[in-house]
């Protein structure tokens, strides 16, 4: 049997290339896994007859006349934490919002809190049983399929990683896995961080993970070391992992100026500031994804233009959390505008919070308001800080991130012909303003349709849902001990 081939014909393709070309009615030629073609109607079609005649005969057409075709979104930085969906802002809230108060990333940031938090997830994760973490891993990384997001890079999980990838393989999305890596905490009242665990336990966990994504054969599988926060690492660990990304020739992630409040606790606990110990560890490179990075001061700054360091930031997310990452110091619009490369994430959070989609949105307006212009974050920018440069963050652009001959089909289509749409010639303006993850109709990984007219192909939702619920249920009542008929009381009032 030859090859899948699919010809996607007729949309208005937005390839995402360094050229930001716009293609208004284009094509997509997709043979097996990869991209053989993209260009004009007339062009691709000049393509699909040089095929084999067995391939050419089997051929797929998809009409996409009324549809926007863009590179699969590339989501850097994440976290599965749908395991606490019942505590964590989850299911046990009210109602009402009235009386809701400020979170610990709010304010500036509670640091005493996000560190003691930050550091109790390994007891948590430890307490999941493999099924259990399977089936809210592969929910959680379903949302995120849902919404167009074909490539996830992890930033460590409150979930097992090996399960994560088991969960992964399965759904057909591609993953960049990673552990919950901390070994220090900050506590509240003190000037010296505390060790929480075994350096080289924590180390081990990671050399583990890496040895299980490299034996991967689809190539949708990788693994890029994460530590947690740069307010939960010893020295000697933030050394090992030096060590370890150099020797495996990997990316790296940490967070790192997420919050008002982080620097001077930094400097309390560890006698320096974010940045700059990252620095002094030999973290500072261009292999290094830097998450959020706004609280930094000048010289931090200055060091990470030096090192080319990249930045992923999440403004669909901050609001709801409590963080003035971009406005108040406004330090990533202007790393940016230095010529840093700057992507978008979604962050996570125990239930879904704002998608790619929600979060593009999220960088056109803020940016552009900031800046007084309509030009600082084109549609097209956007785009390409959701797609090709959040590929080169996660050290992944040869094979994703934009549609182009020889890459991995991944690729997203959204339907153009409701009324948001009417008249205007450039639809990605449209869906920034009116769209969202939810109008995404066709989702491709790797050749692969994955999600059709909005709906899972080959996989059902209700199962994936009950799976993930009956999971949820069980964690929550045993190792978080929420009581039973709480947790089934909420359950079984879930539509089904
Ligand atoms: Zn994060």
């Amino acid at each position: 049997m030859s090859e899948r081939a699919v010809l996607i014909e007729g949309g208005c393709v937005y390839p995402a290339d360094s050229g930001d070309t716009v293609i208004p009615r284009g094509s997509v030629l997709v043979v097996g896994e990869r991209i053989t073609a993209v260009g004009s109607v007339e062009e691709v079609r000049g393509a699909v007859a040089t095929l084999d005649a067995a391939v050419r005969d089997a051929l797929e057409l998809v009409d996409a006349g009324a549809m926007m075709v863009l590179p699969g979104l590339v989501n850097g930085h994440w976290h599965d934490m749908f395991a606490m969906g019942f505590p964590l802002r989850g299911a046990l809230r009210p109602a009402a919002d009235r009386a809701d108060e400020v979170g610990f990333f709010g304010g500036g940031g509670d640091m005493h809190t996000i560190s003691r938090t930050f550091d109790s997830f390994d007891g948590l994760i430890a307490g999941l049983t493999p099924d259990e973490a399977y089936a809210i891993a592969q929910y959680s990384m379903w949302t995120q399929l849902r919404g167009g997001v074909t490539t996830i890079g992890d930033v460590g999980s409150l979930n097992r990683p090996h399960d994560m990838v088991r969960a992964a393989l399965d759904l057909g999305i591609r993953f960049s896995a990673t552990t919950w890596a901390g070994d220090a905490v900050c506590p509240p009242g003190g000037d010296r961080y505390e060790r929480t665990r075994d350096t080289e336990t924590v180390l081990s966990a990671v050399e583990d993970l890496l040895r299980q994504c490299d034996s991967d054969t689809t190539g949708r599988i990788r693994c890029r070391p994460s530590i947690a926060y740069v307010t939960n690492m010893t020295d000697e660990l933030g050394f090992g992992f030096a060590d370890l990304v150099k020797g495996h020739d990997v990316g790296f992630a940490t967070h790192v100026g997420a919050v008002r409040n982080e620097p001077e606790v930094l400097r309390t606990y560890y006698g320096t500031t974010g940045v700059r110990r990252l620095h002094d560890l030999g973290l500072l490179t261009d292999k290094l994804m830097a998450a959020h990075c706004a609280f930094v001061d000048e010289e931090e700054q200055r060091l990470l233009l030096e090192a080319g360091v990249h930045i992923s930031h999440s403004p669909g997310k901050y609001g709801p959390a409590g963080e003035s990452t971009i406005t108040e110091t406004g330090v990533v619009p202007a790393l940016r505008r230095a010529g840093l490369d700057v992507s978008l994430s979604t962050d996570g959070a125990s239930l879904p919070n704002a998608g790619m989609a929600e979060t593009m949105r999220a960088a056109w307006l803020t940016y552009n308001e900031m800046a007084a212009s309509q030009i600082e974050v084109l549609p097209t920018d956007a785009l390409a800080m959701a797609t090709r440069i959040a590929a080169k963050g996660l050290q992944w652009s040869a094979e994703i991130g934009s549609l182009e001959p020889g890459k991995q089909a991944d690729l997203v289509l959204v339907r153009t012909d409701d009324w948001r749409y009417l008249l205007n010639p450039r639809p990605l303006e449209s869906f920034l303003w009116l769209g969202g993850s939810a109008d995404v109709d066709t989702v491709m990984v790797a050749g692969r349709t994955l999600i059709a007219g909005g709906e899972p192909v080959g996989i059902s939702f209700a199962e994936l849902r009950d799976r993930y619920l009956d999971a949820l249920g069980s964690f929550t009542t045993r190792c978080l001990r929420v009581p039973g008929d709480v947790v089934d009381g909420i359950l079984n009032g879930v539509a089904r």
